[in-house]
């Protein structure tokens, strides 16, 4: 019969030696093996107390975020929806009326904005669509929790405090 690769090898049908009878010396190697690790550097750590550095390009919880003066960014465009693979936003627009300038930076905001975190892929395809850099993704790890409505962001969990409330503390 043809071979399909050549990595087949023939099986060693040779006698078994003494050494091999009386187990010592695999079970001095497998010995030496480990007492070897244990002089080596711990590859685990002691997770919650001690946390490992995450790589400079972790992408975490998303945060919606405000310009200088605490006014919302977003313009409730779409685009981090379209450009989601998850299908993970979803959000409705109104227009801002008079006398809202100062919490919408633009004519058109999201009233409604959320994000499935259960199916999001923290790709952060949202955070590069977005023209209007209202939309990234922090360094905090998602928490875990036990339901599922826990995991629908709404807009409240998502947008970063407002400075000028902080100030007047
Ligand atoms: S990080 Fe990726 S999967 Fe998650 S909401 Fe943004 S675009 Fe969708
Ligand atoms: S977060 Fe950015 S891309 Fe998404 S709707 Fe708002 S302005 Fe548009």
């Amino acid at each position: 019969m043809e071979k399909l690769t050549n990595r087949a090898a023939p099986v060693n049908r040779d006698p078994i030696t003494f050494g091999e009878k009386i187990y010592l010396p695999a079970i001095a190697k497998g010995l030496s093996i480990t007492i070897g690790h244990i002089f080596k550097k711990k590859a685990t750590v002691s997770y919650p107390e001690e946390k490992r550095p995450f790589s400079p390009v972790f992408r975490g919880l998303h945060i919606l975020n405000r310009d200088e003066e605490g006014r919302e960014r977003c313009t409730a465009c779409g685009l981090c929806a379209v450009a989601c693979p998850a299908e993970a936003i979803t959000m409705e627009a109104a227009e801002r009326k008079p006398g809202e300038e100062h919490l919408y930076r633009e004519e058109k905001y999201a009233a409604k904005y959320e994000i499935n975190m259960l199916r999001c892929i923290f790709c952060g395809y949202c955070e590069e669509a977005c023209p209007k850099d209202a939309i990234y993704l922090s360094e905090t790890i998602m928490p875990t929790n036990y339901t599922r409505a826990s995991f629908i962001y709404k807009k409240e969990d998502l947008l970063i405090p407002d400075p000028k409330n902080k100030e007047a503390k």
